[in-house]
């Protein structure tokens, strides 16, 4: 028989419903799994008593009939989100020992709805990054070809290798540039980054609040779907989220993309694109075409430009959400002779190289002088490359495209690592989703040369996160990806 840690939560959930095994039969199984596997540096911190007594209350409830959506799955948290009582970190030296006395809304919800915690999980610090290298707690290793030492995508590096290792049934992950979608990718699992306010950033430690949502990564699209029924919703705690009705999302699955117009951005396909990424692309539109969907070419020429603008925006603001760590009120602080001199010993001693280098960046483009030649003047490109999309939405329905340029490369990759821009430039298909405030989905639609995930990206209009999962569902099917056992 499968293992139940290779079970989707689909799959799960109908074991415990039939008392094939028990919640916390299942939890123990992770638990060893995860034991087994911390080679891979995937969790930060293990939380298993906390697992356990929430899989007692689910067995308690599927005997008492009355489970809830999510009762008995075990999930990792990215360590982004304040879980109150557990330590949260964002994986800087900064928050050292920090435990929040509240709960992000978001694993609230979740673990309302029956969802037990195994941990936290491994990501770059602040989320700033793509590969997980930034971590104050070290890299997390891609489960895909072990012995070869890959990185697993960032900023939600250990959400993604822990999915795809099976030491979790699913995680939440974060995406400001692309850390839901590239992670997921490079490691053969499927996230969604929902519409901007369709999920609350209450609770979560902020990087750049204008560009943030929560997402789940997953095992594959329905379990993404049945995730982000319970993560999305309307939160007055959060001024952005927005007041939506949530749809059930699954319910699509399965549907006909007969008559759907798929929108394939010339732009996306410059000289030079890796061929195998160009192929893989070029079979997800053959599957939606045969499927009974309409191909249309369009046009998002200010594409190009989202890279520099999202390396203005973000950077900005996070210098702002990052001037509250100043040695008094959270984690780690170094002493020094004068309060200004505490305030530099705690920040040059508690943050990263690249956390420094993008609070540097954006207080410079939030000075005087500069604040009207880069933030405003990114501020407007952002808003032609939204329009650019409205534009392309008048003709199609979703857009298709690469998830990521490269699949997983190797840890400390010398041109990743000396030239900082190399690594942005990993983020290339992903960030303009986010400047634009849209849904995006990246699931695993083959393999390498080289025997290594492949992802490709789904974006929809505002809130239409129905429409993307559809077509996933269609490209998922047809691919038949084989996901680590
Ligand atoms: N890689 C991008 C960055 O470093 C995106 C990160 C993210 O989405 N959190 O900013």
């Amino acid at each position: 028989m499968e293992k139940l840690t290779s079970q989707t939560i689909h799959e799960t959930l109908d074991g415990l419903k039939n008392k094939s095994f028990s919640a916390v039969e299942l939890t123990k199984d992770y638990l060893r799994a995860m034991e087994e596997k911390r080679l891979l540096n995937a969790y930060v911190l293990e939380t298993p008593d906390k697992a356990l007594a929430q899989a007692q209350e689910a067995d308690r409830r599927y005997h008492n009939g009355n489970a809830r959506a999510l009762e008995g799955i075990p999930l990792g948290i990215k360590d982004l989100f304040c879980t109150e009582g557990i330590r949260t970190t964002a994986c800087s030296h900064i928050l050292d020992g920090f435990v929040p006395p509240y709960e992000s809304t978001v694993t609230g919800k979740l673990f309302a709805a029956g969802a037990g915690c195994l941990g936290k999980l491994n990501m770059d610090e602040f989320a700033m990054g793509g590969s997980n290298e930034n971590s104050f707690y070290g890299p997390v290793y891609n489960p895909w070809k072990a012995e070869e030492k890959l990185v697993p995508g960032g900023s939600s590096g250990g959400s993604a290798a822990a999915v795809a290792a099976n030491i979790c049934a699913a995680a939440t992950g974060t995406d400001t540039g692309g850390s839901i979608r590239q992670p997921a990718a490079f490691c053969g699992v499927t996230g969604i980054k929902p519409t901007y306010g369709r999920c609350s950033r209450y609770g979560i430690v902020a990087f750049a609040s204008s560009l943030d949502q929560a997402g789940p990564i997953a095992k594959d699209v329905r379990d993404c779907a049945l995730l982000l029924n319970v993560m999305a919703g309307y939160d007055e705690k959060d001024s952005t989220s927005a007041k939506r009705n949530v749809p059930d999302f699954t319910k699509v699955l399965g549907q006909s993309v007969r008559g759907l117009k798929i929108g394939i951005p010339a732009e996306y396909r410059p000289e030079g694109l890796n061929a195998e990424i160009a192929a893989c692309w070029d079979k997800g539109i053959e599957m939606l075409k045969s499927a009974g969907a309409e191909i249309v070419n369009i046009s998002l020429p200010h594409s190009k430009y989202a890279l520099a603008a999202y390396y203005i925006i973000a950077p900005a603001e996070a210098s702002s959400n990052l001037a509250r760590y100043d040695g008094l009120r959270y984690g780690l602080r170094v002493s020094g002779d004068h309060l200004d001199n505490m305030y530099i010993n705690t920040r040059s001693a508690g943050f990263g190289q690249e956390v420094k280098r993008r609070i540097m960046i954006g207080s410079y483009v939030l000075s005087a002088g500069y604040y009207d030649a880069y933030y405003l003047k990114a501020q407007k490109v952002r808003r032609l490359i939204r329009d650019d999309f409205v534009r392309a939405f008048a003709d199609c329905d979703v857009i298709l495209t690469p998830t990521a340029p490269t699949a997983a490369f190797p840890i400390g990759d010398c041109s990743m690592r000396e030239n900082p821009i190399n690594m942005w430039l990993n983020d290339i298909f992903t960030v303009s989703v986010n400047l634009a405030g849209l849904p995006g989905l990246s699931l695993p639609a083959g393999l390498s040369a080289a025997g290594l995930p492949l992802g490709l990206q789904l974006i929809g209009r505002p809130f239409d996160e129905e429409t993307v999962f559809k077509a996933a569902a269609v490209i998922e099917t047809e691919t038949g990806f084989e996901r680590l056992k």
